[in-house]
């Protein structure tokens, strides 16, 4: 048997965190045993499913590199298969029409609660003849007695007594196919082995199994994945920021941070952090997902992301940088090349956003010093040091200006001040980068520039002066 897995999202709403690593899953449990995967929209929601969702979850596919093996199916290009099914459902007496009107409904529903009873269709309709050109709808008629198994792949056994399951709408008034009918359909036509998904569909699962067997089909397996909550224990929503797959990319997350940070929710190996795809493909195995429901922390994707961001190769870093300079304004062809960059100060940031930002420095003059720093390193003492490195640049020819010359050259004049090396070296960094932060003095020297690195120089003496 090949194994078959599908990711169904329903195209209401961007892909989010959740389905993100529900997708995530399929796609590396049919990895893992050479099996497909295939990606199926559920579009069968009309008033709720929009083009742009559809373009968002591909989009989001994509980024993350889940590449599927068939698909994408749309549902509603399938309305024809459905309604065959359903006549063949009618035909086996498996299905029937129902009439009843909203009223008598509504009257049933008040007198169960009033009862204490869970309100379910009392089958009004299951032996009646019902005119087929009259408003009707089709019911699916479920087992009345006997339990239907979830043998779930992470909850273990879970029965259903078929009492507490009514019979079905599987088609409404106008025609249209319901969520149930149709994903049994798609799953039985398109030979899906193992179905994992939210378990805010577990209690669907024993009426998909009822009408698969009423069609003549083996059930597949089922996973039913917890749900993710925020670190508050809600559960995840935009409240608590980002969920969208695709605003992490644009805050600077790594796709392959992403991917590692959601399979950790909920499933471990021992005590690594750190998997790449393959690793992932190699050691995961979605019976080993926790059964509760994991809480997101997003100080432990930036940890990730930044594992990330200082072990991929520069070169590539460097392109998925660009636009994140390009929104500060800045236009990296203009400067040190940024490959260079990334390799000095990788390392540094949490994200290719924050890259950008604690970048800026190198392309172009910023507006203030940061407070704290230039108290601390731009006071009177700093003013000689200052004055003589700016000589000693001065003097530097610009094929000179390289990162061993730079080091040489504060290094002899902290011997010459009888100084250490840092009180030449910290003004000189807040002179240059705005703040104490950076990288080597030499390298931050290095990427600036002999122009700016002088200007700059000039502006911190001004500021000295001003201080008194
Ligand atoms: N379309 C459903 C949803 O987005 C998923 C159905 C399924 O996986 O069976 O919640
Ligand atoms: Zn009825």
């Amino acid at each position: 048997m090949t194994v078959r897995t599908r990711f169904a999202p329903s195209p209401t709403g961007y892909l989010h965190v959740g389905g993100a690593r529900t997708a995530l899953f399929c796609y590396l449990y049919a990895r893992k045993h050479g099996g497909q995967f295939v990606l199926r929209i559920e579009d069968t929601d009309l008033e709720r499913s929009t083009a742009e969702s559809v373009n968002a979850i591909l989009e989001g596919m994509t980024w993350l590199g889940l590449d599927y093996d068939e698909g994408p199916f749309y549902q509603t290009q399938r309305f024809d298969r459905y309604n065959a099914v359903i006549e063949e459902l009618l035909a086996k007496g498996l299905a029937y029409r129902c009439d009843c009107s909203k009223d008598r409904l509504e009257k049933l529903r008040v007198d169960q609660m009033a009862h204490k009873q869970k309100p379910r269709y009392d089958g009004h309709c299951r032996q009646r003849q019902i005119d087929p050109d009259a408003p009707h709808v089709i019911r699916f008629r479920n087992p009345a007695d006997g339990v239907v198994i979830v043998d779930d792949l992470i909850r273990g056994r879970v029965p259903f007594a078929n009492e507490e399951l009514d019979d079905l709408i599987i088609r409404r008034t106008d025609g249209a196919p319901t969520y149930n009918l149709s994903v049994v359909v798609d799953d039985a036509d398109m030979q899906i082995t193992h179905v994992i998904r939210g378990d805010d569909h577990l209690n669907n699962t024993p009426r998909q199994i009822n009408i698969l067997r009423a069609l003549g089909h083996e059930p597949p397996r089922y996973a039913h994945v917890p749900m993710i909550l925020g670190d508050d224990g809600a559960r995840l929503s935009k409240r608590h920021g980002a969920v969208s797959v695709i605003s992490y990319r644009d805050q600077g997350y790594l796709p392959e941070a992403l991917l590692n940070y959601l399979v950790r929710l909920g499933w471990s190996h021992g005590d690594q952090e750190i998997f790449s795809v393959e690793q992932m493909i190699d050691l995961f195995d979605i019976g080993d997902v926790n059964k509760s429901a994991s809480a997101f922390n997003t100080d432990k994707l930036d940890w990730l992301n930044q594992q990330y961001l200082q072990h991929a190769d520069p070169a590539r870093i460097a392109r998925l940088l660009s636009p994140h300079m390009g929104r500060l304004d800045i236009d990296p062809s203009t400067g040190p090349d940024l490959v260079e960059v990334v390799k000095a100060q990788a390392a540094r940031a949490k994200t290719l956003t924050e890259l950008a930002e604690i970048s800026a420095f190198c392309y172009r003059d910023f507006d203030e010093f940061d407070e704290v720093s230039a108290k601390k390193h731009l006071r009177l003492v700093a003013r000689e040091p200052l004055e003589r490195v700016r000589a000693a640049f001065e003097l530097m020819a610009y094929e000179d200006w390289t990162p061993e010359a730079l080091k040489r050259a504060v290094e002899r004049i902290a011997e010459e001040l009888e100084v250490n090396m840092g009180k030449v070296a910290q003004p000189l960094r807040v002179a240059i980068v705005g703040r104490a932060a950076s990288p080597g003095i030499d390298e931050t020297l290095m990427l600036v520039g002999k122009d700016a690195t002088l200007r700059r120089i000039d502006k911190a003496l001004a500021y000295i002066a001003t201080r008194g």
